[in-house]
């Protein structure tokens, strides 16, 4: 046992110090209503100075983040968040701000909401924006329920189904049963690309819209996007876009411009603010204009239009993830910003040509911002063409443990579900030639550790402060308190 994998509770010695208070110069101290006092002392560490500096750092250390080195995980988009974006939100001008403060008191704060929405319209194509929900899935049930709003205003009552394809991200299937709606699955071909032959008897007059991401979640640009905006429009039906990872897009092309009427973005994933271990999130949700008055409440307008899908969360979301958004886009601009998607996909791409004879590549065509691998393309389970394979070789999972052990963050691992040795690769554009070389020459290095002695990688993290939990029981019978 390492002296940090104490609880700081367990490094408390009685009477240490590490800070004391000046004495006080009133002869009586001030002494608080004895209602307000506490009956007993908290219970407070006593420890120095040293320890506690030294318990939080390696605190810090024992996890992984993009502060630490690259992170490649797909469908996530873990790009680096520019500390500029953090001096920004901590300002105290707006770190103090109340949501009930008068709105005289709060322009500035409405001025950043302002550009923020512009900025966001003119990347993506839409003609405005709400910032009430807190995560892409919120943006989802809140783009649903504008749908629903739309339709109903209409008297259009019966459009109870929505059409997803089978790669899409889980959370979309889940915001539409959440919504009261009936999913209804639309195939890939086996290109990876919604199956237009596959969607076309689904649409009629019970369809409410399709929600789809494009890249889609095999960073496969839907090229088919316009015959499928024009088949689901004819029916009477909306397009929703999952823009939770529209990094590729930036400065590229706009959802707006494809059909898309609603869309969600993460601005904890495309615009560069931290996001991992459950902090807060943004989920803002962008539309054409003939659905700008079915947007939720609070607007920045005085009056509520009736035809408002309501209130989805406390005020306006979480405004510190906006001013980093908005820091982030600004400290761009409007010309740098158009080189994201670009680098985003020379990334990708570069990493996919560079391995493809180590492992396999299901889909070989050019992708977008991510793409996956399908485990090892030899994984050791034989020395020699011919032998029978002695023993199980290296999976998915063994690469990916392996990584640590070189320091670097693994990748999705066994999703999207439509392979079964899925690594799935997103390096995002922050990262310079030489990490994603390095990254490479390691996942070139872990091919050949298979191909000798897969035991290395099934044995494998060597040296991580946890190594294989089982995951199940984690998920499932998850222990939440410390026992000593
Ligand atoms: C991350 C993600 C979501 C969900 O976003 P949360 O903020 O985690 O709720 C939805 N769709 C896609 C494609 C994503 O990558």
């Amino acid at each position: 046992m390492k002296y940090y994998d104490k609880l700081i509770f367990e490094l408390s010695k009685e009477g240490r110090t590490g800070y004391s208070l000046p004495a006080s110069k009133w002869e009586e101290p001030f002494q608080l209503p004895e209602e307000l006092r506490r009956d007993e002392d908290p219970m407070l560490p006593q420890v120095s100075e040293v320890d506690v500096v030294r318990h939080y750092t390696n605190l810090s250390q024992m996890n992984f983040g993009v502060d630490t080195g690259f992170y490649p995980l797909g469908s996530c988009t873990m790009k680096y968040n520019p500390k500029i974006n953090e001096e920004i939100a901590a300002l105290p001008g707006f770190q103090g701000l109340h949501p009930l403060q008068p709105s005289s008191t709060v322009q500035g704060a409405l001025d950043v909401f302002d550009g923020l929405e512009k900025s966001l319209c003119a990347i993506t194509g839409m003609a405005g924006f709400t910032f009430s929900p807190c995560a892409g899935a919120h943006g989802e049930l809140t783009g649903l329920m504008i749908m629903r709003s739309y339709h109903m205003s209409r008297g259009d009552s019966g459009r109870t189904r929505i059409i997803v394809p089978d790669s899409a991200h889980g959370t979309n299937p889940a915001s539409a049963a959440v919504c009261g709606l009936e999913v209804v699955e639309v195939k890939s071909t086996p290109e990876g690309l919604v199956d237009v032959n596959d969607l076309k008897p689904l649409l009629d007059d019970t369809i409410a819209g399709i929600m789809m991401t494009n890249p889609n979640t095999l960073g496969l640009f839907e090229k088919e996007i316009g015959e499928i905006a024009k088949l689901v429009h004819d029916c009477g039906g909306l397009l929703y876009y999952d823009g939770a990872n529209m990094n590729p897009l930036v400065g590229v092309a706009r959802p707006g411009d494809m059909g898309f009427d609603i869309l969600h973005l993460n601005l904890h994933k495309t615009f560069s603010t931290p996001h991992g271990g459950g902090g807060p999130g943004s989920g803002p949700v962008g539309v054409a204009k003939s659905l700008l008055p079915f947007l939720p409440v609070p607007s920045m307008e005085e009056d509520v239009d009736e035809r408002s899908a309501g209130v989805v969360s406390g005020f306006r979301g979480n405004f510190g993830v906006m001013l980093r958004a908005y820091a982030y886009i600004l400290m761009l601009g409007r010309e740098n910003v158009k080189q994201v998607g670009p680098l985003a996909t020379l990334n990708a791409n570069y990493i996919k040509e560079s391995l493809k004879d180590c492992y396999k590549l299901p889909i070989p065509s050019i992708c977008k911002h991510e793409f996956v691998f399908d485990g090892l393309l030899y994984d050791g389970s034989r020395k020699e063409e011919g032998d029978t394979p002695a023993r199980s070789g290296a999976t998915t999972l063994d690469v990916a443990k392996r990584l640590l052990d070189y320091g670097f963050h693994a990748p999705t691992i066994y999703f999207p579900l439509l392979f079964h040795q899925a690594i799935m690769i997103e390096p995002t554009e922050t990262e310079s030639k030489e990490t994603i070389d390095l990254f490479i020459e390691t996942m070139r290095k872990i091919a050949a550790e298979a191909a000798e002695d897969p035991a290395i990688l099934q044995g494998a993290p060597h040296n991580t402060p946890i190594g294989r939990p089982d995951e199940t029981a984690a998920a499932r019978h998850p222990v939440l308190r410390y026992k000593g």
